[in-house]
């Protein structure tokens, strides 16, 4: 069975727009995913339907065998330790250093505590750093995040999903606000996490090129409608 599956999904924020119309889609293990699409057409409202941080209103997501729809708040805390979150604007804490914000991965990310170091063993904060150093920012780990570039703090936010290791990586425009060079390293490593630990990795971008240089597989979405699902090398202009 596939990790994530998306069946006849419908998503509306009011009655006059559906934002989401019979989307069906799946992702296996170890898939790297892009979602394109233009501005509008549905790609953030969908990763958020996925750990449900929007309410899923027609059909059904399966993750991992759950479905995501019918959890209770427990069980939904439980099935989003599974899924790490990587966001455009990195949603890192700015006042606390990077290290710190990779720990933060392992709290859920609604608390938000000072001295949060304090309360980890030291096998967290060495897996903390391990995942440090494997992004090749282990010199930065006790600066604060916000002394770091772009490129850089994407890579604390990666590293912040790893440490929960988790088996599904959402990522809503990882690389829009960052310049080519750096946006080369960040897709990379996320390809290279995919393959590695054998996780789902799911990416909204709006770059159609780059979306098929990275991708096993590119999903369009226009108007909340899939119009395309299939390997990169047979999206053509027409789609
Ligand atoms: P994309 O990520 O492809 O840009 P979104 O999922 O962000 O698309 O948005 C799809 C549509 O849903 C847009 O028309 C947007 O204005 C609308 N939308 C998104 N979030 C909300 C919200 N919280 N409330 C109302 N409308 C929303
Ligand atoms: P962006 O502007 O980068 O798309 P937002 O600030 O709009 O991100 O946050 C999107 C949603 O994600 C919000 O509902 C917020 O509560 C939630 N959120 C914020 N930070 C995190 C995080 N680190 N991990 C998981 N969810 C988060």
């Amino acid at each position: 069975m596939a990790l994530v599956q998306v069946k006849n999904l419908g998503k509306s924020y009011n009655p006059q727009t559906r934002v989401l119309k019979n989307v069906s889609f799946e992702v296996e293990a170890g898939e790297f995913v892009s979602i394109i699409g233009l501005s509008g057409a549905g790609k953030s409202t969908l990763l958020r339907c996925i750990n449900r941080m929007v309410e899923i209103d027609e059909g059904n997501i399966i993750f991992d065998g759950l479905d995501v729809g019918s959890l209770n708040k427990r069980e939904l805390r439980k099935m989003r330790t599974n899924i790490g979150m990587i966001f455009q604007h990195y949603n890192l804490v700015p006042r606390l250093s990077v290290i710190e914000n990779v720990l933060h991965g392992r709290l859920g990310y609604k608390t938000t505590l000072q001295g949060v170091f304090n309360r980890f063993t030291e096998f967290e904060k060495e897996h903390a750093f391990f995942l440090l150093e494997k992004l090749g920012i282990a010199d930065h780990a006790y600066k604060r995040c916000d002394q770091l570039s772009g490129g850089q703090q994407q890579r604390v936010g990666i590293a912040r999903s790893l440490i929960q290791e988790p088996k599904v990586v959402l990522c809503d425009e990882p690389i829009a606000s960052l310049d080519p060079n750096s946006s080369e390293v960040i897709m990379d490593y996320l390809k290279s996490i995919t393959k590695e630990l054998n996780i789902a990795c799911i990416v909204n971008l709006h770059q159609v090129e780059i979306a098929c240089s990275y991708s096993d597989r590119i999903i369009g979405l226009s108007k909340g409608n899939v119009v395309f699902d299939g390997p990169s090398f047979m999206l053509t202009a027409d789609n």
